[in-house]
C-alpha cells in the first residue's frame, strides 16, 4: 500500500496518564486503520496544570505501545483539526464510556466537521471492565495510595508510585 492510500487516524486526548481504557481504544482501533498517532494535548487554556508534563506523558504512551509499531505519539497545541489536517489524517479516534461522554462528543465531533468538513469521528466503545475507568480516577486512586495496578499499564504504575512517593516526601 502505497502512503497516500494508508489510513492514518488521530486519537487525542490529555492521557494524564494514559490507562487501560485509552490503550484498549488504540488497540482496537489498529484493527480498522494502518496507523494512530496518539496526540497529547497542550493546553494553552488550562488554569491548572496536570500531575504529569506533556513530555512524561508522551514517554509513558510510548512504553506502553513500544510493541506497536503502527501507534506514533505526538504533542499538539491549538485545534485539534488543524493538528489532524497537518498529519494528512481526517479521522479522529475518541472513546465513549457512558452516556455522560455522549453530548461532549457529539459536539465536539460536529464542531470539528463545521472546521474541516472532510474530518471524521469514529467513536470506539471499550472493553467493558475500562467502562468506568478515568485518568482523573487513576490519579485520584494512586494519590490516596490505592492500588490501580489493574488500570494502568506497569511503566505508568511505576510513574505514579514515583510521583506521589516524591509528593509525600515534598520533593
Ligand atoms: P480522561 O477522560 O480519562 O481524562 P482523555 O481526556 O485523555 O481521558 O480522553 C481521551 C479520549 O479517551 C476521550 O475520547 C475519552 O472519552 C477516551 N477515554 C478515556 N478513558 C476511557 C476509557 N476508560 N474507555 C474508553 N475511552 C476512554
Amino acid at each position: 500500500m502505497s502512503e497516500t492510500t494508508r489510513r492514518v487516524a488521530i486519537y487525542p486526548g490529555s492521557f494524564d496518564p494514559i490507562t487501560n481504557g485509552h490503550e484498549d481504544i488504540v488497540r482496537r482501533g489498529l484493527r480498522f486503520v494502518d496507523r494512530i498517532i496518539v496526540a497529547v494535548a497542550h493546553r494553552a487554556t488550562q488554569a491548572k496544570h496536570g500531575l504529569f508534563t506533556v513530555e512524561e506523558r508522551v514517554q509513558m504512551i510510548r512504553e506502553v505501545f513500544a510493541d506497536e509499531p503502527r501507534v506514533e505519539v505526538k504533542e499538539f497545541g491549538g485545534l485539534l483539526v488543524e493538528f489532524a489536517r497537518s498529519q494528512g489524517a481526517p479521522l479522529i479516534i475518541r472513546g465513549l464510556r457512558a452516556v455522560s461522554d455522549f453530548e461532549y462528543e457529539f459536539q465536539m465531533a460536529l464542531m470539528n466537521r463545521q472546521l474541516w468538513p472532510e474530518v471524521e469521528t469514529l467513536f470506539l466503545a471499550p472493553d467493558v471492565q475500562y467502562s468506568f475507568l478515568s485518568a482523573s480516577l487513576v490519579r485520584e486512586i494512586a494519590s490516596l495510595g490505592g492500588d490501580v495496578s489493574d488500570l494502568v499499564a506497569p511503566p505508568v504504575l511505576a510513574r505514579l508510585n514515583e510521583k506521589y512517593a516524591s509528593v509525600r516526601r515534598g520533593t
